[in-house]
């Protein structure tokens, strides 16, 4: 059965060294440095991580979030921010209903993905070469 998204939520894995095999159950995509896309579950499935909005959410990663202290944070790689809000430009096509929003922002204890998804998605730039 096709379920009805209200949320695309995007999260850090919370991880550093991206050489270490990750853990990336809790996400539907993980975005790796490199800008590869990788899909762990079907969109169809519902995956646990925030329950008030798991049934309608589609959840998102990016590889990192941490840095080599220890400390959370945005460590995206351009290439990997580039192929993250394709991403997420992609699903929102799909899913016209769906907001996109940050972890932090449904759950403000919680200091994921690292930086302002608005604010990010209202300041990017992609790189379009036009003629
Ligand atoms: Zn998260």
């Amino acid at each position: 059965m096709k379920r009805h998204i209200r949320h695309i939520v995007v999260h850090s894995t919370a991880t550093f060294d991206p050489k270490v095999s990750q853990f990336y159950g809790d996400f539907h995509y993980v975005v790796e440095r490199s800008g590869e896309i990788k899909k762990i579950h079907s969109e169809n499935d519902i995956i646990k991580n925030i329950p008030a909005v798991d049934n309608e959410a589609i959840h998102v990663a990016y590889a990192g979030g941490r840095n080599k202290t220890g400390n959370l944070g945005d460590t995206r790689t351009p290439v990997q921010e580039e192929a993250l809000f394709n991403k997420l430009l992609v699903l929102s096509i799909k899913y016209p209903a769906a907001v996109i929003i940050g972890h932090s922002d449904l759950e403000a204890a919680v200091p994921c993905p690292g930086f302002s998804v608005k604010e990010w998605i209202k300041n990017y730039e992609p790189d379009i070469a036009v003629a």
